[in-house]
């Protein structure tokens, strides 16, 4: 063959190539998206689902700023309302902004594990909560569902051929845990390495836990659930499994994270949703470490709790310095390929982005 008519061969196959849409085993559709919304140390998470259905994992602070950012974030990928809106605990970073964001765009459906008369935290202020949890009582909602353990938040599948299943289950709320049916679990041999803490009576032990799946590919969510409860979660069986990427319960603080927890889900990638003085502490961090097969740790805020304060790299951290008030609230984003077969974590703000691939380790 000639120069001449191996370049034209080159140059046809090139076009051929773009014109021809990718053999591979992926499938078509759109990708999965999780946002991590900075609500400086409160729960906010967004996932954008392939056929584009929302739904929020809490809804950060009151008095607007977190509903605002969320707002803004979800306005930004395309939303024009939130079709499901889950609230783990009735916590004020958590439930605090439901009222506000329903003011600024509609919002589908509201789950909660149920809200309750009186105070969520032992010893708690009768006349405070009928106040603090006015607004969310009378949120502009369109139907409300109690979740208890073992509930799926319906969503709709991909209609593309070969698409992965997707699947949005309520494992645990008010601290009763679902088992998995038809599956013989075996004992978790973690189980016993870590003491107890003495009993938490705040609502932060009656989060609801959540487990996104679409394909193998599982992101776990279990709000602020605190130590004891974790354990049970994993003790005698592990009833969650191996995740590929962990939300670090609780803001990283350091009554969640039980590492019993921690190395029963393995994570591969972890995000913390912190603030610049909350969470991020040094034993949630010990425990991440520990975790064989841990590939990369990521936080919203920089800990700038002093000198030598645990922090993950500094590219995998979307928002630096102590910047409660004036802070430009950048996220992290996880975008899950079409087949699921990998995901990829960015961090816009530091131009950061890496791809991991999706293993079920179970
Ligand atoms: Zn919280």
């Amino acid at each position: 063959m000639k120069k001449t008519s191996l370049t034209f061969w080159f140059a046809a196959s090139a076009l051929l190539w773009c014109a021809t849409p990718p053999l591979s085993g992926a499938a078509a559709g759109k990708p999965l998206e999780i946002y991590w919304i900075d609500s400086e140390g409160g729960g906010s998470t967004l996932v954008i689902t392939p056929e584009g259905e929302s739904v929020l994992i809490d809804a950060g602070n009151p008095e607007g700023r977190d509903a605002a950012r969320i707002h803004k974030v979800a306005t930004g990928a395309g939303l024009k309302r939130i079709d499901h809106l889950v609230v783990t605990h009735f916590h004020i970073d958590h439930f605090g902004g439901v009222a506000d964001l329903a003011e600024l765009m509609p919002v589908g459906t509201l789950y909660d594990k149920g809200l309750p008369d009186a105070p969520p935290d032992a010893g708690g202020n009768p006349k405070l909560w009928a106040v603090t949890s006015a607004p969310y009582r009378e949120a502009k909602v369109e139907k409300r569902v109690q979740l208890v353990a073992g509930d799926l938040v319906p969503l709709r599948q991909s209609t593309h051929t070969g698409a992965p299943k997707l699947s949005l289950r309520c494992l645990g709320a008010n601290q009763r845990f679902a088992t998995p049916e038809g599956v013989s679990l075996p004992e978790n041999a973690f189980c016993g390495t870590v003491p107890p803490k003495p009993a938490d009576n705040s609502d932060n032990a009656n989060s609801v836990v959540l487990l996104l799946q679409v394909g193998e590919f599982r992101f776990f969510d279990g709000g602020d659930l605190t130590w004891n409860a974790e354990e049970r979660l994993v003790c005698p069986k592990n009833l969650v499994g191996t995740v590929d990427l962990y939300q670090v319960n609780h803001h990283g603080l350091d009554v969640s994270n039980n590492p019993i927890l921690v190395k029963s889900l393995a994570p591969t990638v972890s995000v913390m949703n912190n603030g610049p003085r909350k969470g991020t502490s040094k034993s949630a961090m010990e425990a991440l470490r520990e975790v064989k097969g841990l590939q990369a740790m990521y936080q919203v805020h920089e800990n700038v709790a002093g000198e030598g304060a645990p922090n993950a790299p500094k590219e995998h951290i979307a928002n630096h310095g102590d910047l409660a008030k004036d802070c430009a609230a950048h996220g992290v984003k996880c975008t899950v390929s079409p087949d699921a077969g990998t995901y990829t974590i960015s961090v816009p703000s530091r131009s950061h982005s890496r791809t991991f691939e999706t293993t079920r380790k179970q």
